[in-house]
């Protein structure tokens, strides 16, 4: 029987898990200020899994036969919780939709093969029957990218990688592993770990989602600054079509032509199912340090984080968070007593006295990896630039609040959606010459849309990934939700979309297109961009058997 496990059917994370604020003094008085949300309201309880309607599956008996003995008994499966597990990823609008028992159309049957021969076997006997595959990995998208079509009259297979989890090879001499693609985050780095190595690729669903996921969306990861996104640490890999494997060899560079394997990284499942990939790792690092820095400004913190990007110093994360969003982080802090609070206490008032205005204060986190006089040398190098732009050390303690959150803020939206207030994320990269009118455009984009709602919304921001020309914005948005929060909320996230593409923004840095990112693919990359684009769809995929209506 297939063991493989899968995140809770109607949020984020593992059965048993929630966000919790009892021990969070700050976090209810933050909330009720920034959008109006009473936390001591009791919490609606969401749907229980036997009042969901799900469709029946239209997979005949005769064809579930027929995987079966491709894949083997009990790894095709058409039970109702396991289609919708497979329905949807986990963004706020299919949070919303399950929540809503809104489930026009699901996966007729989910498939587990064990190796790539299986997943020819399948990929074959599915184009021959016309049936639609669409590829799983952790589930974990947020752009709409497993979403089957609702008119969809064919039989729709969940391809399921989650048996192909394992570090098949490590090249010791050239620091490339090979890696199936079904493999999680924790997994991969277990498995590279006990050898000495690390792909330093973790991207804040590190723990449910897949390399396949990772490379079929164009991820990127929080060390990043080091490390490069996923599209820099993919060398090679293998894709299973319906007339065999495309397989790429792991060579430095090529000069090839267009690049076949770029056009496959964040292909989305349009192209096949990708099931080997070779990637660069890296020696574990001897230092893993992440400082905290404050900065009296936004304009500060951006200031700061572009010349460290210019550099000499090569940081693994480089981050800076608005004065909204560092007020949101210290409120999510463990109530803090005896001598940690006396010191935060200490240091504002000593911030105070330098003129400081604390409701602009901006937190920072900078990541360290290397050897001991490497990471030395870099946070010399950074405590220059920090100092340069009127900002401060405060040392490793806000590292850890950075840790902590992470795990926190994916359970955080289920929380909030308990208690009638919907938030999710929009981000964008964009050059350094044009990030401050990228950030100011996607605030009063969103505020425009609240006046227009006539609701009390939030929004913050921090940039990340930074790169020689640029960096990326993320932004987080939050609000309670009236009659139509799917409506409510498309309408704030596409203000904040078209003002990415209207002030020269990509629609997406890592987070992908799927069907939610769509409308902005011709203002993005071109009308002809798009017509090569979806040449190569048409061409390589006529019967569009594959996740058809992603991208584009
Ligand atoms: P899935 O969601 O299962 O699939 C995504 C797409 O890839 C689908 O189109 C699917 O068909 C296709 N696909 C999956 N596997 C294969 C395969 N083997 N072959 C071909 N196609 C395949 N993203 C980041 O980049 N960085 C972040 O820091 C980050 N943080 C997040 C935090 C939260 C709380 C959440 C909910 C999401 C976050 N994401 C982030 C987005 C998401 O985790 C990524 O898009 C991730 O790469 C998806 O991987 P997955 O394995 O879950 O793929």
């Amino acid at each position: 029987m297939t063991s493989v496990e899968h995140m809770k059917w109607w949020g984020w994370g593992v059965e048993g898990v929630a966000f919790e604020h009892s021990n969070k003094p700050d976090f209810a008085p933050f909330v009720k200020q920034a959008v109006g949300l009473d936390l001591r309201k009791p919490a609606q309880a969401h749907l229980s899994f036997d009042e969901l309607t799900v469709p029946a599956s239209r997979a005949s008996e005769e064809f579930i036969a027929e995987l079966s003995t491709l894949v083997g008994q009990g790894h095709v499966t058409t039970d109702d919780q396991e289609r919708v597990v497979h329905t949807y990823g986990k963004s706020i609008r299919d949070l919303l939709r399950i929540r809503a028992n809104d489930l026009p159309r699901t996966p007729d049957l989910v498939v587990y093969p064990a190796d790539e021969a299986e997943v020819a076997s399948v990929v074959a006997a599915a184009v021959a029957a016309d049936a639609v595959i669409i590829p799983f990995g952790g589930g974990t998208n947020i752009a709409g990218s497993l979403d089957p079509q609702p008119t969809e009259e064919r039989v729709i297979i969940s391809l399921d990688l989650g048996r192909l989890d394992r570090v098949l090879s490590i090249d010791e001499g050239s620091g490339l592993a090979t890696i199936q693609a079904g493999a999680q985050g924790p997994s991969i780095e277990e498995q590279l770990g006990a050898k000495g190595w690390t792909m330093g690729h973790f991207p804040d669903s590190f723990t449910h989602s897949t390399l396949g996921g990772w490379v079929a969306t164009r991820s990127s990861g929080m060390q990043s600054d080091k490390y490069g996104d996923i599209a820099d640490i993919t060398k090679g890999l293998r894709m299973v079509r319906p007339n065999g494997i495309v397989a790429i060899r792991p060579v430095p560079s090529a000069s090839t032509g267009p690049s076949v394997r770029e056009m496959i990284i964040g292909s989305e499942g349009r192209l096949g199912i990708i099931t080997e990939v070779t990637v660069q790792v890296h020696r574990t690092p001897a230092v893993r340090e992440v400082l905290g820095y404050f900065f009296p400004t936004w304009e500060a913190g951006l200031a700061a984080m572009h010349e460290i990007a210019e550099s000499d110093a090569s940081p693994s994360v480089t981050r800076v968070s608005n004065a909204r969003e560092s007020g949101f982080s210290l409120a999510t802090r463990k109530a803090s007593t005896g001598v940690s609070a006396q010191v935060t206490k200490g240091l504002m008032k000593v911030l105070t006295a330098r003129g400081w205005d604390l409701e602009q204060l901006c937190l920072s986190f900078i990541g360290y990896e290397g050897s001991a006089s490497h990471v030395r040398y870099e946070k010399g190098l950074v405590g220059s630039i920090v100092r340069k732009h009127g900002g401060i050390g405060v040392g490793k303690g806000p590292g850890a609040l950075y840790d902590q959150k992470k795990f926190d803020t994916p359970y955080l939206r289920d929380f909030l959606l308990d208690r009638g207030a919907a938030a999710d994320v929009s981000e964008t990269a964009a050059p350094w010459s044009r990030l401050q009118e990228v950030y100011d455009a996607a605030n009063d984009a969103a505020n425009a849309a609240y006046d227009k709602l006539g609701v009390h919304g939030w929004i913050m921001c921090h940039l990340s990934h930074s790169y020689h020309s640029g960096a990326c914005l993320y932004f987080t948005f939050a609000f309670i939700t009236g009659d139509d929060p799917i409506g409510e909320y498309e309408q704030v996230k596409s203000a904040i979309q078209q003002s990415f593409v209207d002030h020269g923004g990509t629609l997406s840095h890592h987070h992908a297109v799927g069907v939610e990112h769509s409308p902005w693919m011709e203002q993005d990359i071109s009308t002809e961009g798009v017509a090569i684009m979806r040449g190569l769809f048409d061409s390589a995929d006529p019967g569009s058997n594959f996740n058809p209506g992603k991208i584009l």
